[in-house]
């Protein structure tokens, strides 16, 4: 117990007052209620179980009705809404691809079949499949030209390669990709100097069009930028597209391929001369690239040569160029 002679104030530690200075205490008191309205000692035990109880700012009805909007709307936001716009593109791009075949479908067919071998030997039923897909991945792209001039067979003949690659399986859009560049001819990069005739980065599929054009003009020297960009933009898309999910068994048949086609990489790493390009030596990635180009152009050399390696890949895109019709199981390409 506090001595007499001593006031203590339910707010403030230990103070000493005297009983004749009333002044003091008053003071402090109005100072406390300025600093605390709830200090009027008078009022204190009233105010003190007002304070106790929580208080917001509308009652707890309407803040269990925002709290579920808030959730809707997320939820809405993040699985709804983008399902919804996917489905309004699609709808766009369906009707937009009807009438650019309305109005070009024989001179889409007459380009593709002076420029693309493949699709020249294709039957009429999956010539109609394959330029289908081929003006409908091209109408989700943007193509920007670079120290070249617009021509609509240009990026015709560019979703063309795409389509060919990919003509096996359910989805084609490669969508990690939604710019391709289409430069004059070949380029120098600034992060290394070196020159290319194509590559592939985050940013995009980058294409020299000269050598894309010399690709398709020899389709038998197993040299064929358009097919060795395109196969890289693949194993991108794979690992790193959104939306255009591949069917989830072609991660494990990559796979597949990488347990083949390992050995045959280490042994061009050592120096064994190959059917295989030597650029495939740089690194696996592009030795994947080299192999897509030596599929479709010197498929006949490569499956005498290499038989697994060749087969890996056939199941791997579900097509074999030496088959007549080309795919494997048309309930993996979307076709049952
Ligand atoms: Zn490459």
């Amino acid at each position: 117990m506090p001595p007499p002679d001593t006031l203590l104030h339910p707010y403030s530690s230990a103070i000493p007052l005297q009983p004749d200075s009333v002044f003091s205490s008053r003071f402090l008191d109005s100072v406390l209620q300025a600093i605390h309205p709830l200090s009027d000692p008078g009022t204190q035990g009233i105010r003190r179980s007002m304070l106790d109880q929580p208080r917001f700012i509308m009652a707890e009805w309407q803040m269990f009705g925002v709290v579920a909007i808030i959730i809707f709307l997320l939820f809405f936001m993040a699985l709804i809404w983008p399902k919804l716009m996917a489905r309004y593109t699609n709808k766009k791009i369906r009707h937009i691809v009807q009438e650019d075949l309305g109005h070009y479908h024989s001179q889409y067919d007459d380009w593709l079949c002076r420029f693309n071998p493949y699709y020249a030997s294709l039957s009429p039923e999956l010539k109609e499949r394959f330029l289908h897909r081929t003006i409908t991945f091209l109408h989700t792209k943007e193509f920007r030209f670079h120290s070249l001039s617009y021509e609509p067979y240009i990026p015709l003949l560019i979703s063309g390669a795409a389509v060919q690659i990919t003509f096996g399986l359910k989805n084609y859009l490669l969508d990690f990709f939604p710019v391709i560049h289409v430069i004059r001819k070949e380029y120098v990069l600034h992060m290394d100097k070196e020159t290319y005739y194509g590559h592939v980065s985050p940013s995009g599929i980058y294409i020299a069009w000269n050598h894309f054009l010399d690709g398709y003009a020899d389709y038998a020297d197993a040299i064929n930028v358009g097919l060795h960009e395109m196969a890289h933009a693949v194993s991108f898309d794979v690992f790193l597209g959104q939306c255009d999910h591949h069917d989830h068994a072609f991660r494990s048949r990559l796979e597949e391929f990488s347990e083949e086609g390992r050995p045959v990489f280490r042994a061009m790493r050592s120096g064994m001369s190959h059917l295989l390009d030597d650029y495939g030596a740089t690194n696996f990635d592009e030795f994947w690239a080299v192999c897509v180009e030596t599929f479709f152009e010197a498929p006949d050399t490569f499956k005498s040569q290499m038989p697994d390696l060749y087969l890996s890949i056939a199941e791997l895109l579900n097509q074999d160029p030496l088959h007549a019709g080309h795919i494997l199981d048309p309930e993996l390409a979307g076709l049952a």
